[in-house]
């Protein structure tokens, strides 16, 4: 029910207080209030999120049938041959099990979903509800977004990426703080399109191990969430009906690889995620691709490629709500599910790199740069000794 006591701004539920013990009630002013004030919009969100349910927004399980994991590759000499659980049917057709969005991110798909039921369904747990008020607020601003990305579209690679990260993607996520490869030449604190200082800083992205697959991430969201910007030369152009059916190959298998060794890096530093099915962003100027690892079940995942403009010029706003869930994960991914395990297509990445799966399981870590190792070098205490002038 709506508290029309007024004075309360919607960014309390942002503070740091205790989470509510009671069931959290909307303000006049707050965003889950206002949404509903159109109830067109809620009616198109429903529409929208329904999409999640469809072919159009699903995944299939992937097996490594070759790679250079088990060596100490950059991710941009990363090399992985994969084939998808496709079966004949017995009319000699081809089928592929596929999961779908809302199966995947279940947890999300509810949050959604429940909201645009009844308005008083705002999620009691903080996060799922500083989650969904992202999302909301994007929508509601996304005409500014797509402005933004429009004129970004002919930028170049470290631009756009900064563009997408200051105009969108931080304002989906729950931790809003990113940190961009400061390997980027012609990098700037100002964003191209709006010259607005950007939130984001330039720093060290390097994960993984030097024995292993490793390298500099382009963009991580809230140290969660690696984002893959791909360059407009290797972009491919979605026209009508007509498009790829995979990202370009040079940055797909980056993009493995940079799920892989981020998923088994989160499982060795955080604790506290419900499950281990950990995504991984790539985002083109036209499309965008999801990758999902968990080292736990051995499941890698890869959705269909989603595009993100009409052919009016429009973002796709069910594109938006993909991305969105992929950036929140710890909040809307319900993890592999009882299909997966049971279905017996697992990656196979432990059988691929044989007895380097220690490394990945014990050895990885962030800042695995040759930066970062020049600087571990000088470190110990010995040194300490030295005045240095
Ligand atoms: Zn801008």
């Amino acid at each position: 029910m709506a508290d029309c006591s007024g004075g309360r701004d919607s960014r309390a539920i942002d503070s740091r207080g205790e989470p509510p013990s009671k069931k959290y009630k909307t303000t006049k002013d707050s965003v889950f209030d206002k949404y509903w004030d159109d109830s067109n919009a809620v009616e198109r969100l429903k529409k929208i999120a329904e999409l999640l349910t469809t072919r159009d927004y699903c995944f299939c399980l992937l097996k490594i049938l070759k790679c250079n994991a088990d060596k100490g590759n950059a991710f941009s000499q990363a090399y992985c041959e994969t084939s998808t659980n496709s079966k004949e049917t017995s009319a000699g057709a081809r089928s592929i099990d596929a999961y779908r969005f809302s199966t995947v991110f279940k947890h999300g798909y509810s949050m959604v979903m429940n909201y645009t039921n009844d308005r008083n369904n705002v999620p009691e747990r903080r996060g799922d509800r500083i989650a969904l008020e992202r999302l909301l607020n994007v929508l509601i601003n996304l005409k500014d977004i797509e402005e933004a990305l429009k004129n970004a579209q002919s930028a170049k690679e470290v631009d756009w990426t900064i563009t997408l990260a200051h105009h969108l993607l931080r304002n989906l996520a729950v931790n809003q703080t990113y940190v961009v490869d400061n390997h980027y030449a012609g990098r700037s604190c100002i964003c191209f399109c709006c010259k607005q200082t950007i939130t984001g800083s330039f720093g060290d992205t390097s994960i993984g191990c030097t024995a292993v697959w490793h390298g500099y991430l382009d963009l991580i969201l809230g140290s969660e969430v690696p984002v893959k910007a791909a360059e407009d030369d290797d972009e491919v152009v979605c026209e009508g009906n007509k498009s790829s059916s995979e990202f370009p190959a040079k940055h797909r298998d980056q993009l493995i690889a940079q799920t892989i060794v981020f998923s088994f890096l989160q499982k060795k530093e955080k604790s506290t995620y419900e499950n281990y099915l950990i995504p991984s962003i790539g985002i083109a100027k036209k499309q965008v691709v999801l990758f999902l690892y968990d080292s736990e079940h051995d499941i890698l995942l890869e959705s269909k490629l989603i595009k993100l403009w009409s052919p009016g010029g429009h973002i796709i706003t069910s594109a938006v709500l993909a991305v969105w869930l992929a950036i929140n994960f710890s909040f809307t991914c319900s993890g592999v599910t009882e299909h997966m395990k049971n279905c017996g297509f697992t990656a196979d990445f432990p059988k691929q790199v044989g007895k380097e799966l220690k490394v990945y399981e014990k050895c990885l870590r962030f800042g695995c740069g040759p930066g970062s190792e020049v600087k571990e070098m000088f470190e110990p205490e010995v040194y300490d000794i030295f005045n240095l002038h």
